[in-house]
């Protein structure tokens, strides 16, 4: 008897031990596997995924202690990764930033300012850093100096569009002790008026207004720690769980240091794969060796890990399109050291016309130590052509896609044509070729970090402005639109075999989505939040009904 009881014991046990964690039943599961299945029902356990079925067969994995989610027909997609994402350097300043990602007229992006200035310490800069574009809003013009100074008379006033144009106000241009352009970094410019009157606005190429930027207060390391934390959640409404983050102009090695302290809290609530540029002109070799050298390829756990170097390698090869030999060879030197050393690598690269001098240096470098299984990765790239994708996935690079032609897509239309434009991107060709893709946005200078902005943009090839210019024969499908921003990102971390859809001991990363990914209209995609995002099974983020 006491054998038979201690036994029934044991089994009881047994069967609590494998009962989920969460059970979420009634839903429409996306789970982006290879089959594309939609299931009904899933369930979690140790932070992982223990089954994906119906309804009926996932509650009999439920046990007393179970939490279950009704999910009342809802969508689950698994969570989404942007895979070029400026999001340590975007984070580190959310907590001290206006934003006018979304904003659609002049008066609703100057009351955010204004409204900084009644929340934020009296006399605080506030500091618009990209990530909008005139053509979202209304009015389709840039705010004027005199906006500005009415939205926020008592603050020093920053609004950078893009990287060719910033203005400030007058109490902000005193603080910077500017009054003619010799005060101004090398290539900037006070821009005037038809009468010849100064605006405030100041023009310039990239780097006058990134030394512009870095002359602007920087927020302290307990509002760059806040500000991560803060930023991580606002990814997290939007469904995302993951990101491959390329470093990037701003951002130095101190600059971790509120990343790495979140993580080492515990508190990280994203993902986050990063990447070492190279900083310091001319010796960017010797900094990638001594910055590396303990830390290995990979390096972290899975919630944040080393995955490299880029998106700029070196300075001399950034954004420029006819690299001196010189150029090319120190370049090399590099990549073929980070190849001896398995680590992957990212390349920031804008045109076409230009992008076989890199992979002349990809290939040479893959001929002496091969390449093909370090997942290197070229970024942008938007008029790639079929030549230089067949050498991408001869080398097994992958290519990360942006929306830039949301915010940039008229502009490209008249200076490339009507064609190039109605191909730009060819994710539809990239795919078909078999190329590694990832989707993602590059926010948060040049564009909106909103997942759901740049998927209704692969699906529909139209500008903020509403206007189509990509073709429907470079246009995914939902389903292959979502694989690339899932499975598809988590390529360029070594991670699709971790997360990117939900399959069975697959980390139980998911979005609840507010409305039907699969059928609500096109232009509506863009205003899909996440009710409740879970990563590694823990609930993120939460809004109502589940925000108990
Ligand atoms: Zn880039």
């Amino acid at each position: 008897m006491i054998r038979l009881a201690t036994l029934l014991v044991a089994l009881a046990a047994a069967a609590y031990a494998q009962s989920a964690d969460t059970v979420l039943i009634n839903g429409k599961i996306l789970t982006v596997d290879s089959q594309s299945s939609v299931r009904e029902a899933i369930a979690i356990r140790g932070g992982r995924i223990q089954a994906v079925g119906s309804t009926a067969d996932i509650r009999k994995l439920a046990g007393p202690s179970t939490r279950s989610i009704d999910l009342q027909g809802r969508t689950v997609i698994p969570g989404l990764i942007d895979s070029h994402l400026h999001a340590i350097r975007a984070a580190l300043s959310f907590s001290t930033e206006v934003n006018w990602i979304g904003a659609r007229s002049l008066p609703e992006a100057l009351a955010r300012i204004h409204e900084a200035a009644r929340t934020m310490k009296p006399g605080s800069w506030l500091i618009v850093a990209g990530g909008w574009n005139v053509d979202q809003l209304q009015e389709r013009r840039r705010p004027t100096q005199a906006e500005l100074v009415a939205a926020a008379p008592d603050n020093p006033v920053y609004v950078q569009l893009g990287y060719g144009w910033a203005i400030l106000t007058p109490a902000g241009l005193r603080a910077l002790n500017i009054t003619s352009d010799s005060d101004l970094p090398a290539g900037g410019k006070l821009e005037k008026d038809a009468a010849g009157k100064l605006t405030g606005g100041i023009t310039g190429g990239q780097n006058a207004i990134i030394a512009l930027f870095d002359r602007l207060p920087k927020p302290t390391f307990d509002q760059q720690v806040e500000g991560t934390k803060k930023f991580f959640r606002e990814l997290n409404r939007l469904g995302l769980t993951g990101v491959v983050d390329p470093g990037g102009n701003n951002l130095l090695p101190a600059d971790y240091q509120a990343l790495f302290q979140v993580w080492r809290q515990g508190q990280l609530t994203m993902r986050v794969a990063y990447a070492l540029c190279g900083n310091n002109a001319g010796a960017e070799f010797e900094e990638f060796k001594n910055l590396t050298q303990l830390l290995p390829m990979g390096f972290g756990d899975d919630m944040l890990k080393f995955n490299g170097l880029g998106e700029r390698i070196t300075a001399a090869m950034n954004n420029n399109n006819r690299p001196s030999a010189t150029d090319k060879e120190k370049y090399a030197q590099i990549a073929k050291w980070a190849a001896e050393r398995g680590m992957s690598l990212t390349m920031h690269w804008a045109n076409d016309a230009s992008v076989g001098q890199l992979l002349d240096i990809f290939e040479s470098v893959n001929k002496e130590v091969p390449i093909k299984t370090l997942r290197w990765s070229i970024a942008h790239l938007n008029d790639a052509s079929e030549q230089s994708l067949r050498r991408m996935k001869a080398l097994g690079v992958g290519w990360t896609v942006q929306d830039a032609m949301y915010f940039g897509g008229d502009q490209f239309r008249q200076t490339s044509g009507v064609e190039a434009a109605r191909r730009a991107p060819p994710v539809v060709t990239g795919a078909k070729l078999g190329v590694a893709i990832g989707a993602g946005t590059d926010a948060h200078r040049v564009a909106s970090y909103n997942p759901f902005t740049a998927l209704q943009w692969f699906l529909d090839g139209k500008t903020v402005a509403g206007v189509a210019i990509r073709g429907p024969e470079e246009t995914p499908g939902r389903i292959e639109a979502l694989r690339l921003y899932t499975l598809g990102s988590a390529w360029f971390s070594f991670d699709e075999t971790q997360r990117g859809s939900l399959e069975i001991s697959k980390l139980a990363d998911l979005a609840v989505l507010s409305k039907d990914y699969m059928t609500v209209p096109v232009d509506q995609v863009g205003g899909i939040e996440s009710l409740l995002t879970m990563v590694g099974g823990k609930i993120v983020y939460a809004a109502a009904p589940y925000r108990e």
